[in-house]
């Protein structure tokens, strides 16, 4: 049984007051279902991520960073590495969101560095994988996320991938408003599942939760939910308003 994992990922929204009474709202409202029935993750910035873990200390809502560099100490101005996020409280970390494929220009070599580092660091990672509309129109959206999962967690144990949770998120779903339907949400998923079976085995592949994610919102969450593939969510815009992000939560459970 997968239990099911909500994200929210704020990007580079909130502020130091704004972000900490986002984090109390959605524990106070969470409080009966997570950790329980379902893991609830948030993304706040860097700059307030440990304002966010101190306030969510005694809630059972995990830290997730929204990205982290892979070397582990030294000179790399303006870098994160997997130990400073560990010593602030993060449990999680987002490795190749595709805003940082797509607009810092990152590659599988390095989102595999930063999988491994955080595994390394004992951090969860949450990589994610996802096709453009052009890829998807041309027919490549198989071709495109086998890449990317192969390369993302190339030279990476069984063992290790199965600390791993993966993020279906299309391009052309994320903060669009256009989310991808139930059905196209569950194919890409089963893809990913058979295609982990074979890189591993069936066991991982079973255990392993896939994240949908891209213009996730209460109204569209309980459609994709029921996907037999779809073990969750991962939510950008919606996860900033506290009442949406927990009907998303509510609907997971
Ligand atoms: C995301 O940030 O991963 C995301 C899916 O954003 P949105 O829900 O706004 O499309």
């Amino acid at each position: 049984m997968r239990k099911p994992f909500v994200a929210g990922n704020w990007k580079m929204n909130t502020d130091s007051h704004s972000s900490v009474e986002l984090a109390k709202r959605v524990a106070s409202g969470s409080s009966q279902v997570a950790d329980q029935s379902v893991t609830v993750a948030v993304c706040p910035p860097f700059v307030y991520l440990q304002s966010v873990a101190r306030a969510l200390s005694t809630s059972s809502i995990a830290v997730s960073a929204q990205d982290i560099y892979f070397e582990p100490k030294g000179a790399f101005t303006g870098e994160i590495s997997a130990s400073m996020l560990k010593d602030i409280g993060c449990s999680f970390v987002l490795c190749g969101h595709s805003e940082r494929r797509h607009v810092v220009g990152e590659t599988d070599e390095l989102i595999n560095k930063k999988v491994a580092a955080a595994l390394a660091g004992g951090l969860l990672p949450i990589l994610c994988v996802g096709e453009l509309l052009a890829e998807r129109d041309a027919g490549q959206t198989e071709q495109v996320v086998n890449r990317q999962l192969k390369n993302g967690l190339a030279d990476l144990s069984v063992e290790k991938v199965s600390a791993v949770t993966i993020a279906y998120e299309p391009v052309w779903a994320i903060g669009t408003g256009r989310t991808a339907t139930p059905q196209q949400a569950q194919e890409a998923h089963d893809f990913i599942r058979k295609l982990l079976a074979q890189m591993y085995n069936e066991r991982l592949a079973e255990e392993i939760r896939i994240l949908y994610g891209g213009s996730v919102k209460p109204a569209n969450a309980a459609d994709l939910m029921p996907q037999q593939d779809v073990d969750g969510l991962l939510v950008g815009g919606a996860s900033l308003n506290a009442e949406d992000f927990l009907a998303i939560i509510q609907a997971a459970v």
